[in-house]
């Protein structure tokens, strides 16, 4: 496995970082930070978000801190914060010592929440959650301010410190920043900026009732560990107002650059943390790591390699403006690294069974294969020959089409690394089912044999009958029938592919595949590029296919030059 490179192709965030380097800002220093939420696992979005906040430190031989931002005690669980490590590791990248999380800055911002109440700045307010809604306006109408607004600072201390206390029920009172309920951004209409929880927080336990809202913890723990930096998408563009006018009235020493960039969507999926939390729910697919997911951990048992996905982060680039990515680019770069490293191997997916009528009874020959074409070094494996061997039920048919270079009565293909075989005749049963194809094999167009280069139209996978394994395959299709199944007002759920995933089991792959360990990549010849699933046991392999081996991103990149 290689390690990430630092970036060659630049974008505006790197341009303003080099500006600011040039101006010898922040000392010369660049401090990135990747800040997830461990409320779910991480998808491919937050992939563009890993590869360009460690890719921008690694560029410009700074850090890249990994933070969690477990602010919401109740939707936030320690599995969450495992597979986020887990998978940001798996990703390539290394926080190094640089481990935090912002409930370690929970007193730091509690003092920070009675410095700005000292200055007048911030008021306990006791509307409810629907009050606060009413009062703050619309984007046309400006809000009303709350008749607990002009509470004294002694006042607002106290009943700051009694909701710490406990004293108060969920609900009751907030904290609120006193901004301006006039302003144009709704965002500075007077957020709130604590509120009172009464629950159990999966790393300081009990001893907090209230929790800092997001957007107050969110940009003073930027400036707490002096992220010079913060790298962030687009929705919070409104919020960065804000998040200065918390910096410039705490006076902090270190005020974070925000720079905002587009997110990554993909067509065919949904990629918010709630939705994807409601497929696993509702088991609308078979957990977090289903291979159908756009999670890392999905895309990882799929078969998909760090490589692949850093290189596809790379190619989408970062911009200012929302677009959607097609699939079919992910897809494709995960057909160009496998192509390089993946083994080739032959599995007959829906076996029928060919006699070699002049092959002699009993005998087996040792074959020889090579790995990879395209890596020298693979080496080659050994593939046993026999009289009975299985091929794919589809490469075979009595009465071909034109064009048809697949097994026929009196026609003639080759069997990869083997012998010309040509089909003298079907047996079938009373129904017209077909049980077996007899053929004949020519002696002399085995490779080193006589006449081994002889051409024939077709190539064909296959196994030996008495020397193969039995295997399950699962093959997916995309998990939404429709490109934008978030478009619309109907429920996305609606749009969910009931076929999606395909189950084969009887499949036979060769010898060499038996017993094999989870987390492997081969290209099944003719099929496509497969990964060993940890479902897998000795007596039953199961296999994933990633990807076919039919590149759509290829051709409509043809098709458009
Ligand atoms: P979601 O909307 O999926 O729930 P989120 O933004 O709430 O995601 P966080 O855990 O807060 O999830 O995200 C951590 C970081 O990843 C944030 O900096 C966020 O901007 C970034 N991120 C999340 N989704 C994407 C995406 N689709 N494309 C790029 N970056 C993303
Ligand atoms: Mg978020």
């Amino acid at each position: 496995m290689s390690n990430p490179k630092p970036s060659t192709v630049s974008n505006f965030i790197h341009d303003r970082i080099e500006s600011d380097l040039n101006e010898n800002k922040n000392d010369g220093q660049v401090v990135t930070r990747f800040p997830p939420e461990p409320n779910g696992y991480l998808h491919i979005g937050h992939a563009k978000s890993i590869c360009l906040n460690f890719g921008t430190a690694l560029k410009y031989d700074g850090k890249c801190h990994l933070r969690f931002d477990d602010t919401n005690p109740s939707k936030e669980e320690t599995e969450y914060v495992e597979s986020i490590m887990e998978d940001v590791r798996w990703l390539g990248f290394d926080w190094g010592d640089d481990l935090f999380y912002a409930s370690n800055y929970f007193d730091k911002l509690y003092e920070y929440a009675e410095d700005l109440i000292k200055q007048g700045k911030a008021y306990v307010c006791d509307l409810s959650g629907d009050e606060i809604r009413e009062y703050r306006g619309t984007l046309k109408e400006p809000g009303k301010e709350s008749p607990y607004r002009a509470r004294s600072i002694e006042e607002n201390l106290d009943l700051f410190r009694r909701m710490k206390a406990g004293e108060f029920a969920n609900g009751e009172r907030v904290l609120r920043a006193k901004i301006d309920m006039k302003s144009g951004n709704i965002i500075m209409r007077d957020p709130v900026m604590y509120r009172i929880q009464k629950a159990e927080h999966h790393r300081t336990g009990s001893k907090w009732c209230i929790y800092p809202m997001y957007d107050f913890t969110h940009c003073l723990s930027d400036s707490i560990e002096g992220i010079t930096h913060s790298l962030c998408t687009l929705e919070f563009e409104n919020n960065r107002p804000l998040y200065d006018w918390f910096l410039d009235e705490l006076q902090t020493e270190c005020h974070p650059q925000q720079i905002e960039f587009a997110r990554l969507n993909l067509n065919y999926t949904v990629m918010s943390k709630r939705k994807l939390l409601e497929l696993v729910k509702n088991n609308h697919v078979n957990g977090w790591d289903d291979p159908r997911m756009p999670t890392i951990s999905g895309l990882r048992r799929r078969g998909y390699t760090p490589e692949s996905i850093r290189d596809f982060c790379e190619r989408i680039g970062v911009a200012k403006a929302d677009n959607t990515v097609d699939i079919a680019l992910l897809e494709h770069c995960l057909r160009e690294d496998l192509n390089k490293i993946a083994y080739r191997v032959m599995a007959v997916l829906k076996p029928v069974k060919v006699i070699i009528d002049n092959y002699p009874d009993g005998k087996t020959e040792d074959l020889t294969a090579e790995n990879n074409p395209e890596d020298e070094t693979a080496g080659t494996r050994t593939l046993k020959f026999s009289k009975e061997i299985l091929i794919e039920q589809e490469d075979f048919t009595e009465d071909p089409p034109k064009k048809y270079f697949r097994l026929s009565p009196g026609n003639e293909v080759r069997l990869k690394h083997a012998y010309i075989i040509k089909c003298e005749s079907v047996e079938k049963d009373d129904n017209d089912n077909i049980i077996q194809i007899h053929c004949s094999y020519d002696e002399t167009s085995k490779s080193g044999g006589a006449t081994a280069d002889r051409k024939v139209k077709g190539t064909l996978h296959w196994v030996s009958a008495a020397h193969c394994a039995e295997a399950e395959v699962r093959l997916y299709s995309h998990l939404f029938t429709k490109e934008n199944p978030e478009s619309g007002d109907e429920d996305y759920k609606n749009f969910l592919n009931r076929e999606s995933l395909e189950i084969l089991t009887g499949c036979k792959v060769e010898q060499s595949l038996a017993g094999v360990k989870p987390g492997l990549n081969f290209q099944f010849l003719r099929q496509g590029y497969f990964c060993s699933d940890p479902d897998s046991t000795n007596e039953n392999p199961v296999f994933n296919r990633a990807v076919s081996l039919r590149d759509t991103w290829a051709k409509i990149q043809k098709k458009g030059s």
